[in-house]
């Protein structure tokens, strides 16, 4: 199991985490009626601006809980599932360097992933803020662990409710190690279990 360290300091996630989430909301609702819904959600700030640099993570907590108090888990699941691949699609255009996108779908499965989940590690702090990303890839794919996910951080669910995490993971593995593959949550923090568990087949 490779496990990345605490991230240091203040809780600090990357901006996307925001930025996706009100762009998600965005796509049903159009700009303005996006603007009055945040206001009525009590989320003001993100009203007038969108932050362009780190953030503290409990902003993005915040904001993923009025939307849940709001329209109920399910409905949040899917602005917070196309959140999440609109961040994967951020980090595959900005963050991962073109010949990483050649040569990585090209290797044999096992490694590519291997590669692939070690940077992944490397970075998971500016997803995950202090939540805490492990891995292991084994022969049907891999297993990704989120400790302490920032998604279901205090909440109790029945069934997993990390969809952003989730599909940030799909899209971004898709295109770099295999198109077919599907990831799912399978285990959640909010079930009581010690970890977000995600399944990648
Ligand atoms: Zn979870």
């Amino acid at each position: 199991m490779h496990a990345t360290p605490r991230a240091v300091g203040a809780a600090r996630i990357g901006p996307n985490s925001i930025i996706q989430t009100v762009g998600a909301i965005e796509e049903e609702r159009g700009y303005k009626a996006t603007r009055s819904f945040l206001r009525e959600i009590g989320q003001d700030a993100f009203a007038e601006q969108l932050p362009t640099t780190m953030i503290d993570e409990v902003a993005f907590i915040s904001l993923i809980g009025a939307i849940r108090t709001e329209l109920g888990v399910e409905a949040a699941g899917r602005i917070l599932a196309r959140s999440g691949e609109r961040t994967a699609d951020y980090l595959l255009a900005h963050r991962i360097p073109a010949p990483a996108h050649v040569v990585l779908p090209r290797l044999p499965r096992r490694l590519g992933l291997n590669l692939l989940l070690k940077a992944i590690s490397g970075h998971a702090w500016t997803f995950a803020g202090t939540g805490r990303f492990s891995y292991t890839v084994d022969a049907k794919g891999a297993i990704l662990s989120l400790a302490d996910s920032p998604e279901c951080r205090g909440m109790t669910a029945t069934q997993p409710i990390c969809r952003y995490y989730e599909s940030c993971f799909q899209t971004l593995l898709r295109p770099l190690i295999d198109q077919r593959l599907v990831v799912r949550e399978v285990a959640c923090a909010a079930q009581g279990n010690e970890a977000c568990v995600f399944e990648v087949r």
